[in-house]
């Protein structure tokens, strides 16, 4: 063994004789400094450079006595382990002074080298370990306060469970609030109708062992009764005798702010910068939809409206292209105050737009068509105290159930648009007319 630096703290010369004996014949040459009271390991400690490698203890000293000696004994040599001389064979009793803060303790009568050696290299090798722990929990405060994230545990036996404070704070409670919810069933009620699938499935997956944690993401009703977004991660720690799990634990985060930029990044990738409206992929992704429909429910109809400006390019070369964007801003408000809520609005490029009308045959996407054709003739846009109008021109067509592709509607109504602006512009057309709808049916 290697030569131990010992604070041996005995106030009777009898007892600390006995144990500088034993550590004499336990080999290796320890340096031993010898004290009689808290007061002088006080002083000696701020002569030291280096922490001691142990502390050997004795409980009653003339400036202290009982468990309070290891309290005070820990708080002045935080890094060094200490080990116990009680008078006492008393297992509770020694217990006790681990729980002080001390790493293992001896029995003094029945003090021997070997036992007294094996104790200390016990009680350094604990320390070290209790260090490590101490850290790697420091670790992981910071880690938790600084992801703000809370700490729950849930007994599944009884159902009880336990939420960190920090964790209630997401949702607008605190630790004694009276209308906190008292168990594991009444948060679970908290989660948003949408996601409690999700969330059960996250967790039996768990508990059947397909997956190693838990984790999900769901909304969570906050006190005042909005939803905040959580991202929950766990596992169980303890299963019983039938594998059931009998407790888990875990932490929780607020992810209200990370959903939200989410939510706009989709919003932005959705839909067009100038005019607000659907762009082009998600229109086409909103087609698709509809034509999904259209082909398993025999007696639905959708239609579909093409819309192109007319003479715009005149517009821009008379008054700017400045001028010419406030005028298809106007062109997409005005419009979209004349349709439903449901209906589907988006800008295909240019000034090229299209309306697609979910549950509406021929006939009524006709007066559609003709509502917003006289929307824009009517609509006057002050520029620079000019008051500007345009016109468009739009084609109509339904969907059909034996059209190949999603955009064959679309194509279409763009054939009848042609027509629109060959009859003189300023006016609706309809492709149907000129289409034998059974050959098309049967190709
Ligand atoms: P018509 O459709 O009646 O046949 O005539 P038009 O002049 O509208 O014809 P065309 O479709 O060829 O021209 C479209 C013009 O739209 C060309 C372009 O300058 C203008 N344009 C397309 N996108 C934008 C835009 O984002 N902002 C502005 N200001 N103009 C645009
Ligand atoms: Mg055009
Ligand atoms: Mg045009």
């Amino acid at each position: 063994m290697q030569a131990l630096d010992i604070i041996l703290i005995e106030d009777e010369d009898g007892d600390a004789g006995l144990i500088r004996y034993s550590l004499k014949f336990s080999g290796g040459e320890h340096q031993i400094t010898w004290l009689k009271s808290l007061e002088a390991l006080n002083r000696h400690l701020e002569t030291l450079d280096a922490a001691a490698d142990v502390i050997l203890l004795d409980l009653n000293l003339p400036d202290s006595t009982g468990l309070e000696t290891v309290s005070r004994c820990k708080s002045m040599a935080r890094g060094t382990p200490i080990v116990v001389l009680t008078g006492h064979d008393d297992m509770d009793f020694s217990l006790k002074a681990l729980e002080a803060g001390a790493q293992d303790y001896l029995i003094k009568n029945q003090l021997k080298a070997e036992n007294l050696l094996r104790a200390i290299r016990y009680a350094m090798e604990r320390h070290q370990l209790e260090y490590r722990l101490q850290q790697s929990e420091e670790l992981m405060m910071a880690a938790i306060e600084g992801g703000n994230l809370g700490v729950w545990e849930w007994s599944l036996k009884d159902d009880s469970y336990y939420n960190s404070e920090r964790l209630l704070e997401n949702i607008g409670f605190y630790s004694d609030d009276p209308e906190l919810p008292a168990s594991a069933s009444q948060w679970m009620e908290r989660i948003h109708p949408d996601d409690q699938s999700a969330f059960h499935q996250a967790l039996n997956e768990h508990f059947e062992n397909q997956a190693k944690r838990y984790q999900c993401e769901f909304r969570l009703q906050h006190k005042k009764g909005h939803w905040v977004w959580q991202f929950a991660s766990g596992h169980v720690v303890s299963w019983d005798s039938h594998g059931k799990p009998e407790r888990m634990v875990g932490i929780q985060q607020d992810i209200s702010e990370r959903k939200a930029m989410e939510e706009q990044l989709r919003d932005l990738a959705m839909h067009d910068s100038l005019t607000g409206l659907l762009n082009r992929r998600s229109f086409m992704n909103a087609m698709n939809s509809e034509y999904g429909r259209v082909k398993r429910h025999k007696n639905y109809s959708a239609s579909i409206l093409m819309l192109d400006i007319d003479h715009f390019k005149k517009v821009n070369d008379t008054y700017g292209h400045a001028i010419g964007d406030e005028l298809l801003k106007a062109f997409a408000t005005t419009i979209a105050d004349e349709l439903r809520e449901n209906d589907i609005f988006g800008r295909l490029g240019g000034e090229e737009f299209a309306i697609l009308l979910p549950d509406t045959p021929a006939e009524g996407a006709m007066q559609v068509a003709e509502k917003v054709r006289a929307s824009i003739e009517a609509m006057q846009v002050d520029t620079d105290g000019q008051a500007l109008g345009i016109t468009t021109s739009i084609g109509v067509d339904k969907l059909r159930a034996a059209d190949n592709r999603p955009d064959g509607a679309l194509a279409r109504a763009d054939t009848a648009l042609y027509t629109a602006k060959q009859k003189g512009r300023n006016r609706v057309c309809q492709q149907a007319d000129n289409v034998n709808e059974n050959a098309v049916a049967s190709e």
